[in-house]
C-alpha cells in the first residue's frame, strides 16, 4: 500500500496547471525490483512492470515512473536503497527515460563491448557474437 501523505495532495491537484521543475527517472539497469520507491511515492505514480525475459515476465520485475503523474518530490530518489533513481529537468526526463529501460541499458553495454575474439574468454565471446547477430538482424 503506497504511503499517501496529505501534504502532497495539493501538489498533485495543481499538477495539470504547472509543470514540475524536475521528474524522477529510474535507471532499470540498477533496479532490483525491491519496490521501496513505490511505498514512498505520495501520488502513486511508480508502477511495477514485467521483467526483461518475455518467457518469464514475473521474474525480476522492475519499476518505472509514469512521468505525466510525477510531481518531482524527490522522495523515491532519496530512499531507493540502490541509488538507481535520478531527478532530471522536465524536458530531459522525457528524453532520458526511454534510454534507461533495462533493454536499452543492456544493448548499450553490448555495443561498448570490444569484440576481439582471440583475447576474450569463451563465454564473453558467445555474448559478443549474440550481440553482433542481434545488431545485424536489426539492420
Ligand atoms: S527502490 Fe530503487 S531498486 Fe527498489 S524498485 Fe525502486 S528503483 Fe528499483
Ligand atoms: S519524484 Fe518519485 S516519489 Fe515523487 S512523485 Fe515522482 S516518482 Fe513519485
Amino acid at each position: 500500500m503506497p504511503f499517501l501523505d496529505p501534504k502532497y495532495q495539493k501538489a498533485a491537484e495543481i499538477r495539470v496547471k504547472r509543470r514540475p521543475k524536475q521528474l524522477a527517472v529510474i535507471n532499470q539497469g540498477g533496479c532490483t525490483g525491491c519496490q521501496v520507491c513505490i511505498d514512498f511515492c505520495p501520488v502513486d505514480c511508480i508502477e511495477l512492470v514485467p521483467g526483461p525475459d518475455p518467457d518469464n515476465p514475473s521474474v525480476h520485475k522492475l519499476v518505472e515512473v509514469d512521468l505525466p503523474r510525477c510531481i518531482g518530490c524527490t522522495l523515491c530518489a532519496k530512499y531507493c536503497p540502490w541509488e538507481t533513481i535520478e531527478m532530471f529537468s522536465f524536458e530531459d526526463a522525457y528524453e532520458i527515460a526511454p534510454e534507461w529501460t533495462l533493454e536499452a541499458v543492456v544493448e548499450k553495454q553490448w555495443e561498448r563491448e570490444p569484440v576481439q575474439e582471440e583475447e576474450v574468454k569463451p563465454r564473453r565471446r558467445d555474448r559478443a557474437k549474440r550481440a553482433a547477430k542481434a545488431k545485424a538482424e536489426k539492420e
